[in-house]
């Protein structure tokens, strides 16, 4: 891949950490099957115009005000009373208070791509005649406030759809307020197929045609990835998930851009140019990429450069593990990665590096060049014993949340000895990458020019650890 467009997918993966930082606690608590104080009925329309007519039931317990997340192609929200009178409201910002009385909401949010592909359109819909790919809060009106307490039912007719929840056996959607508020992404149409890891399936919505590539060869692709996440966690992080994934004509790229939205449990989302072929598929990293973000905790507040750091390391070595990639070419992209994050950081500490807003480079790979660092340090202090998958382990049996502290006290249990603070202060008031040179001589990496070179060093063997995977007696 070359590095600019390397640099503009990995920005718009940043995005990700965005979404992710600002997303409430999702709690894993099965919905309350009692009585809604909310219900959308969503139809797909096709005349018209092509769009999704919404109709928000309303008890009189329910929510007064209300708002678009991402108020764009709404202009007026229609409210009806029992009797039948109707009144237009104004939204105000994307707001909009609902007068007492009000038995219904209803209004129309259309599908229509004029500029197709963007990233723009990845939220607002993207799709092509009856294929839609739109982000729930681009078309979701939600209470502006949601109280903790609050159920909801959502229906949708007139189409197939694949949202991120399971419906029950009547097609009825059992919600909690959060769903509204992270409502991850949603497929409309399309054509299905399925991927399976282990005992965990993800569903997958194709949302237009492929010129090459058939349904199963994208699931197979799917799959791949679930797999190599399997590589660094010992089961697949969610039971169930959805992809949605959306052919851009005019580009062969395996994957253009791809995002998780958080939604419980996460939505992914990924474009891939309409002309690729299974062949070129073997080379793409943004799904299994996308996917080892199911493997860390949502920290808040956000740590991009972690998140994304640890994402960035693995998306290298669960290549090397599986066997998709050889060792060689995994420590290639990563002294690559590395060397564009130096190229990209000048002489700045990595605490000047990760606080400058847009410079993604710096902050994935100074993140990346972290997580190996981190890996190295805590199988060195246990022996071999520990790794840092042991800390995404351990992070896992404590919830869908964490924060920096929270990942670091992880790290010191795991090795057993305080480390984490005393290495990220380090790491931190140092020039970003400077000790990047002795780490990879004691690893036996050697950069010759043009090509990576794997030689024996003291550390070879822990070096063939981190990208040879885990012992087949506990691969899960
Ligand atoms: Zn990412």
């Amino acid at each position: 891949m070359d590095a600019l467009k390397t640099m503009v997918t990995r920005a718009a993966l940043l995005l990700l950490a965005l979404t992710l930082g600002a997303c409430a606690t999702p709690r894993p608590t099965p919905p309350r099957r009692d009585t809604a104080a909310l219900r959308y009925n969503i139809t797909y329309a096709r005349e018209p115009q092509r769009g999704l007519e919404v109709e928000i039931v309303l008890l009189p317990s329910s929510p007064r005000d209300f708002l678009f997340r991402q108020p764009e192609r709404v202009e007026t929200v229609w409210a009806l009373r029992e009797d039948g009178a109707s009144s237009a409201l104004r939204l105000h910002g994307g707001e909009v208070h609902v007068p007492s009385g009000t038995r219904f909401l209803r209004y129309f949010y259309p599908l229509e791509s004029p500029s197709r592909g963007g990233e723009r359109s990845f939220f607002s819909g993207v799709g092509e005649e009856d294929a839609w790919h739109v982000a729930g809060r681009a078309y979701l009106l939600r209470p502006r406030v949601v109280p903790p307490d609050l159920r909801v039912e959502l229906t949708v007719d007139g189409t197939d759809a694949l949202l991120p929840w399971l419906p029950d056996d009547a097609g009825v959607y059992h919600l909690r307020g959060e769903d509204l508020v992270d409502s991850g992404f949603h497929g409309f149409g399309g054509r299905r197929c399925e991927a399976r890891v282990g005992a965990s399936v993800l569903e997958v919505a194709l949302l237009g045609r492929f010129t090459h590539l058939s349904d199963s060869e994208v699931c197979d692709w799917l799959a791949q990835a679930g797999r190599e996440v399997v590589t660094v966690r010992k089961t697949f992080p969610h039971p169930r998930i959805t992809v949605r994934v959306v052919p851009v004509p005019g580009a062969d790229e395996p994957a253009l851009f791809g995002m998780v939205q958080w939604s419980s449990p996460p939505s992914i989302s990924i474009l891939v140019g309409q002309d690729a072929t299974a062949a070129s598929m073997k080379g793409d990293w943004v799904a299994i990429h996308e996917m080892l973000h199911l493997t860390h905790p949502t920290l808040l507040p956000r740590v991009a450069w972690l998140t994304e750091g640890l994402a960035t390391y693995y998306t290298e070595l669960a290549r090397a593990r599986s066997g998709r990639q050889t060792a060689q070419a995994a420590w290639q992209e990563l002294t690559d990665g590395f060397a564009r994050g130096q190229a990209s950081a000048g002489s700045r500490t990595m605490a000047e590096v990760v606080s400058r807003e847009g410079d993604w480079q710096g902050v994935y790979w100074t993140g990346a060049f972290f997580a190996l660092r981190l890996d190295v340090e805590l199988r060195r202090v246990t022996h071999g014993r520990a790794r840092l998958e042991d800390v995404l382990e351990l992070l896992a049996t404590r919830g869908p949340t964490s924060s920096l502290a929270g990942f670091g006290a992880a790290v010191d249990t795991v090795a057993g000895a305080p480390l984490f603070d005393a290495l990220l202060a380090h790491q931190l008031s140092v020039p970003a990458f400077s000790d990047l040179g002795s780490l990879l001589d004691r690893l036996g990496v050697q950069i010759d020019p043009g090509r990576v070179k794997l030689q024996a060093a003291p550390d070879s063997r822990l070096r063939e650890a981190l990208d040879g995977g885990r012992p087949s007696d506990d691969a899960g």
